[in-house]
Formats: C-alpha cells, structure tokens, sequence
C-alpha cells in the first residue's frame, strides 16, 4: 500500500500551492520515492512541505550552548585555540556525541531532513558524527577537516577558511573522489574572499562582506552560497547582503554553530524573510531545494513526482489557521509546534 498525504502541498521549484495527495511509493522500484501529487479536493487543512534542509552547522559544539558570547570572531570559532577548540579538546568523546545526538534528534522532530556539517576534528570528528547520526533518518552530510585523508570516510572537505591554512591539497582531493569543497570566506571582512575563491569552491559559506567584484564572480562560478544571518549577528560581524546574493547565486540557510545559535531552519527563515525584501517562495527554497543543492544532494527538498520523500506536514490549525497566503504562513510564522509528521523515506 503506497502511503497518501493530504492537504495543501508546496509543489516543485517554484513552491506552487496545490490541494490534493502526495502520494509516497512503497513497492520496489518507486520506494521511498513521491509517485504522484494530485490534485484534488481534500478535506485535510494540513499543510505539506518539503523537509527542511539546513545547509550549514557545527553541531559538534552542541555541549558548549550559550558560551562564547561577546567573543570576537577568532577567539569564539576559529582554529586550532579558540573557545570552541578548547571544549572540544577537554570534553569526552562520548559527551559530544551525546551532545550532537539530542541536535539531530531535535531538527528532525521539527522538519529538517538534512544538514551539512563542518566537522571540526579531523578523522576522529567524523567518526563521531557517524556514531551520532547513523540510526536517524536525517541525512547528516559530513564535511570533515584535517588532512586530505579525512576524505576517506567524509562526504566532503570543510575548510574553515583561507586565512588559517592552506588547503591545495584538500582540493584537489576532493575533486578526485568527486566530494563537495566548501570553504567559510568573508565573515568578519573581505580579507579571505579571493583566497576562498581561488580553490574553485563547491560553495562559500557567509558572504557578509561580499564586494561587488565578489558578487559578479558568484554569477559567473554559478557558486552556491550558504548564509547565516543569525549566528553573523551573534558573533557580531554585520549582516550579509543577502537580496544581492540571490540575484547573484543560489543562496541557501544555515543556523551555524549550535554553541551560539538554535539550529531551527524555521527561526532562520522567518529572520530572513523580515530582515530582506525577498518572495516568500525564494525564502523557502533557500530553506529547501537550495540547500539541498548546495550541499551535494539529489532529489531531495522539492516535492514533485520522483523525488525522494522527505516531506513535513504541518497541522493547518494552529499558526497556519486563516493564514491567506500559505507559503508566506510557512515562511513567516510555522515552527516547531506546527509539525505534525515528518516522513523521510
Ligand atoms: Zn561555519
């Protein structure tokens, strides 16, 4: 028996609305897959979107929550001897697994179907987010850091930014295994924007301080971005321009260190939509099919016919009741409380 979710479903690329069924395959071929969207009269007011896809954390420092504050950008995160490294190095391994578990339990119980991870650490830090991940359905796409033999076991290179290191080599291996590069550049200035580029990344992560010239490179790589608005304002390094990053690229979301900011898509989406003149529809892509791109997966963060299922249903009778514009109520005013089911086949 195909699994049949019904309700008001946010379709495809362009987050059209439609009433009716998704209809999930369960037989071989098509399992785990959606099989139809149809339109319909329904007499659910649920409303279905795609699983949310938080394309840019460190959920390793879920232990040090609300430490760090009021520190400058190289003392809070950057390595190898800030605040964050030193609780890294003394906390026991099987604390910061546990600490990463409760993360990933807590984004999937509000719709997050993904995320991409920079994983500090090196080999070892992988291995403890695979210990942490392995028996959630979430896909947790591992962006490892340390030699170039992390690559071994991650799903891509994670470099934390072309001011501390050099990562030619990194790169390189990256491009032969044909796993994503991304790299931090032009959080707290511009200073480390060419150098970033100069790796042909996979995508940048930040952007606060992109230049003009940054911006035409972006349209011309066709490089993904992932911005964080919230967590640049906690670490208090400025805004970044993200209206011109969209006309520039593809922008997706991510909440950043869990140490200084709640990884929930939902509270990220809705700073966005209040703090930019952006569709409602671009902010939910940025959430989704974005991010899903961004950080290397297929498939998944739209709904449309072949697609992985990885949807949430929203109950249409708590924030989303009279909401007229649906896309604007999931953007602007769902959360946590909204969820009713996530499926991620
Ligand atoms: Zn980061």
């Amino acid at each position: 028996m195909d699994m049949e979710l019904k309700g008001r479903v946010v379709v495809g690329e362009r987050m059209d609305v439609v009433e009716g069924t998704v209809v999930v395959g369960e037989d071989e071929d098509d399992a785990g897959r959606i099989v139809e969207v149809r339109e319909e009269a329904v007499e659910s007011d649920d409303v279905i979107v795609p699983a949310l896809v938080n394309a840019h954390t460190h959920i390793g420092d879920s232990v040090a929550k609300e430490t760090g504050r009021g520190l400058p950008l190289d003392e809070v995160v950057a390595p190898p001897d800030s605040h964050k490294h030193r609780i890294l190095r003394s906390t026991p391994r099987n604390e910061k697994r546990a600490g990463m578990r409760r993360t990933v339990e807590r984004m999937r119980s509000e719709g997050v179907g993904a995320f991409g991870d920079f994983r500090e650490e090196g080999v070892e830090g992988v291995r403890d987010l695979r210990s942490a991940t392995d028996d959630s359905p979430v896909d947790a796409v591992a962006f490892g850091s340390g030699p170039p033999e992390v690559l071994d076991i991650a799903d891509g290179y994670g470099a934390s930014g072309a001011r501390d290191d050099e990562f030619g080599e990194e790169r390189e291996t990256a491009r032969e295994r044909g796993k994503p590069f991304g790299i931090h550049a032009g959080e707290r200035d511009p200073d480390d924007i060419d150098g970033a580029f100069g790796y042909e990344p996979d995508f940048l992560v930040h952007m606060v301080h992109a230049r003009d010239e940054d911006l035409e490179r972006l349209s011309e790589t066709e490089t993904p971005v992932v911005a964080c608005p919230r967590c640049n304002l906690v670490i208090g390094v400025g805004k970044p321009p993200v209206e011109e990053l969209v006309e520039a690229t593809t922008v997706a979301l991510g909440t950043d260190n869990v140490m200084l900011n709640v990884p929930s898509v939902w509270r990220e989406m809705e700073f966005v939509s209040k703090h930019y003149d952006l569709p409602d529809e671009e902010v939910l892509r940025m959430a989704t099919v974005n991010g899903a791109r961004a950080i290397g997966l297929e498939d998944t963060g739209i709904i449309e016919q072949g697609a992985r299922a990885r949807l949430v249903v929203l109950r249409g009778d708590r924030s989303l009741a009279d909401v007229q514009d649906v896309v604007a109520g999931v953007v602007r005013r769902a959360g946590a409380g909204d969820v009713k089911n996530v499926v991620l086949r």
